[in-house]
């Protein structure tokens, strides 16, 4: 072998080397992931469903198809979809990173709903309130069509915050108790 060729061979297996590095960096960077579905951590510090457990993100991808399958989120997944009803995520584009708790409050603005968000470990733990965009949606109210922006409480439960009411209407309609059971009185759209 030629000391070129001995040369090229070395510098072919650079891009190797980084693509490996890159690999086990995403791997094993320590991860969580918040289900917007359920407002649930898929992995989480023990007896407290709402702070996160940062993992290798080789398992937090793990955690995320377990969680998948387990009835409350499938749950939740079922009355969005019913519902049609686009799942709010406190998480999305989020800075700093390493979000630990995210807890939706009751102050609400033009531009959404509060949720209180804490990141950070140790001494750099820390929180803010942000606003994040609530989902709209419509569905029929005892026959009658209703729409507004949907509220989420820290039990997981939704409420319909409705436009337009009436003196005789209810300003907030209870979509969904905190176990994804929908209120007797409505129903969606197209399914009278
Ligand atoms: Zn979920």
């Amino acid at each position: 072998m030629s000391v070129i060729t001995a040369y090229l061979l070395g510098l072919a297996t650079l891009p190797v080397g980084g693509v490996a590095v890159w690999l086990l960096y995403r791997l094993f960077r320590r991860e969580a992931w918040l289900c917007p579905y359920c407002l649930a951590w898929t992995a989480h510090t023990k007896e407290k469903p709402d702070t996160a457990l940062y993992l290798p993100a080789i398992l937090t991808w793990a955690s995320v198809l377990v969680h998948g399958r387990t009835a409350r989120h499938r749950a939740w997944r079922r009355v969005h979809e019913e519902y049609d009803i686009r799942p709010a995520d406190p998480t999305w584009g989020f800075e700093p990173k390493r979000l630990m708790r995210a807890v939706p409050t009751d102050e609400l603005d033009d531009e959404g709903q509060t949720y209180l968000l804490e990141w950070g470990f140790g001494s750099e733990r820390n929180s803010r309130k942000e606003p994040v965009e609530m989902p709209y949606a419509d569905c029929l109210f005892d026959g009658k069509r209703v729409e507004g922006d949907v509220i989420r409480h820290e039990d997981g439960s939704m409420e319909l915050l409705v436009v337009r009411h009436s003196k005789e209407d209810p300003r907030r309609i209870p979509l969904f108790d905190g176990n994804a059971e929908p209120n007797p009185h409505i129903r969606p759209i197209g399914k009278e």
